[in-house]
């Protein structure tokens, strides 16, 4: 019997994704201090020193729901976190995927993905595209639609309409609207990778180099199921700011002090907010952050699921971050 039932996926579950050592990491000598081993175990070998100056290796251990090492595809991550949702959404419930970690370290790796390698946006359109030709989904009519934008310093940006600013509004029943949000219909898989490569331009331009701005905004790409033209279910995926950058707070410029504030500020909320949905808890404060309060309806309710993927850098240089990633990941564990 209990092989026949059909896998139900947690309400929230968190995985780690390890990066190789980059060729820059490896010029500068930089070793790996990450190891990943079976069953979600991830292994941090921290180099500390004694009093009497000798250097010597405190193994820092975590578990997590999947650990990926760096021979890992964009595919298999796929298959232990994102995929397991698509079916809840069809069932009209709320699936949300976040990538976490620091700058550099395979967010947008994993979640756009490039052209060698498909990532998460893509496979979860092919498998929302391929299930609407199953006979019992196509009963239920659903039209697809996706929408694409950034919050930055508080504020939201439509990254399929030239970053117009977008206000976020509650209505009487709680629930947050993005007004004028553009939600483009999408038919086919080849219409969501338009939408994504539209987006990724809207969100590069006028940026000096590939992780300057970009690693200070959250983006949020959606698959929005609509059934007569309400809303049925949603699917957001979402490249969160590089978490470092919380630790820009003591920093002389301005700019750069209140954005990692302002980072720090949404991360904190936001698992807050993870929290409170695996320990069933009624209080949320979700309008303690942008981020949050446009995730709400996804990230509340007895149909809300959500998977984290932290990434990680191998290198001795990014300990320091990788601990930081994996504590934030650890907290935010079902329990
Ligand atoms: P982030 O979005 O977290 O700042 P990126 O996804 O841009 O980081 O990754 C930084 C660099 O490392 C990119 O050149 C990317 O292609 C590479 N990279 C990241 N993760 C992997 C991986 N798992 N395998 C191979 N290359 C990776
Ligand atoms: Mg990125």
């Amino acid at each position: 019997l209990w092989a026949s039932m059909p896998c139900q996926p947690r309400r929230i579950s968190v995985c780690v994704r390890k990066r190789p050592l980059n060729q820059q990491e490896a010029e500068l000598n930089d070793t790996d201090v990450v190891t990943v081993s079976c069953q979600g175990m991830v292994i941090v070998h921290e180099a500390k020193q004694k009093l009497d100056l000798t250097q010597y290796l405190n193994n820092q251990v975590f578990r997590f729901d999947h650990a990926f090492d760096d021979h890992a595809t964009n595919e298999l991550v796929y298959r232990h976190t994102a995929q397991p949702l698509v079916d809840i959404i069809f069932q009209g419930g709320m699936a949300t995927c976040f990538a976490y970690g620091q700058t550099g370290s395979g967010k947008t790796h994993t979640m756009r993905g490039n052209i060698s390698s498909k990532g998460i946006y893509v496979l979860v359109a092919e498998d929302v595209f391929r299930r609407l030709q199953y006979p019992n989904y196509q009963k239920l009519e659903l039209w697809v639609y996706g929408a694409f934008f950034e919050i930055y310093r508080g504020k939201v940006f439509d990254l399929l309409n030239r970053k117009k600013r977008l206000r976020v509004l509650e209505d009487g029943k709680k629930q947050t609207q993005v007004v004028g949000l553009c939600e483009e219909e999408v038919t086919s898989v080849e219409d969501v990778i338009r939408l994504i490569e539209t987006g990724s331009n809207c969100r590069m331009a006028g940026q000096t180099s590939a992780n300057t701005q970009s690693s200070r905004s959250h983006a949020i790409f959606q698959m929005i199921l609509k059934k007569r033209g309400q809303l049925y279910a949603k699917f957001s995926l979402i490249d969160l700011a590089g978490n470092e950058r919380g630790a820009d707070v003591t920093t002389a410029d301005k700019q750069t002090r209140l954005e990692g504030a302002d980072i720090n500020k949404s991360l904190l909320a936001l698992k807050e907010c993870i929290r409170a949905l695996g320990h069933n808890k009624t209080h949320t404060p979700f309008r303690a952050s942008k981020l949050t309060q446009v995730l709400r309806d996804s990230l509340i309710g007895e149909n809300s699921y959500t998977c984290m993927i932290a990434t990680v850098s191998p290198g001795m240089r990014s300990c320091e971050h990788t601990l930081n990633t994996l504590r934030y990941a650890n907290r935010v564990k079902e329990l």
